[in-house]
């Protein structure tokens, strides 16, 4: 959601108002920040890809996610999900994350909330929370919104662990890396099923 990096951790993950003209503007928020606030956005916004890291595989990974969720079973989602986050974190070199998949997506007065982060504390590693069905009707989540959910949440781990930055916003920037690093993803699960396409 648009304000929620006005509010303190975890976050939750909306829908992005991403500017759909063409000049590149901070997102409206941007103007209530302190000026400190703002110079850590323009940090977070001028970082605009994020590419797998080198020597990682993680293909059967997105594919097992992927069937896992079309069967229903949440411990292979979770095992899945767990196993592509540590592929990341290892091959980024920040510390790792604990990965919860739960049932049914909360519902709060903004709509329903798809992932959670919330950074390491007094020595507990940091977890990300994501949910299977949606909230309304209980349906499982499509697949490339709960990889997008997940990779969203990671984007929140490496902004403090791998750009270092002291807050993580929802930044024009934030939802590019987010991006680049989902389509790496599909793109390694379509290699991975038909091993003649890494030759193309
Ligand atoms: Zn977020």
């Amino acid at each position: 959601m648009q304000g929620a990096a006005l509010r303190p951790l975890p976050f939750g993950v909306g829908v992005a108002a991403g500017c759909r003209h063409g000049l590149h503007m901070p997102f409206a928020y941007y103007a209530r920040l302190s000026a400190a606030r703002q110079r850590i956005y323009r940090q977070s916004d001028a970082i605009q890809s994020l590419e797998l890291p080198r020597g990682a595989a993680p293909g059967p990974r997105v594919a097992e996610i992927r069937t896992g969720l079309a069967r229903g079973d949440r411990a292979a989602v979770r095992a899945a999900a767990q196993a592509l986050v540590d592929a990341l974190v290892a091959g980024y070199r920040v510390p790792k994350i604990r990965v919860r998949v739960l049932a049914k997506r909360p519902a709060d007065g903004d709509g329903e909330l798809h992932g959670l982060y919330e950074p390491d504390d007094a020595g507990t590693a940091a977890r990300i929370t994501v949910w299977m069905r949606t909230a309304a009707r209980r349906d499982v989540v499509a697949f490339r919104t709960f990889l997008r959910t997940l990779i969203h949440e990671l984007c929140h781990h490496l902004d403090y662990e791998l750009y270092k930055l002291p807050e993580t916003f929802h930044t024009e920037g934030f939802y590019k890396r987010e991006s680049t690093l989902v389509n790496a993803l599909l793109a390694e699960e379509g290699a991975a099923a038909d091993p003649q396409r890494r030759l193309l």
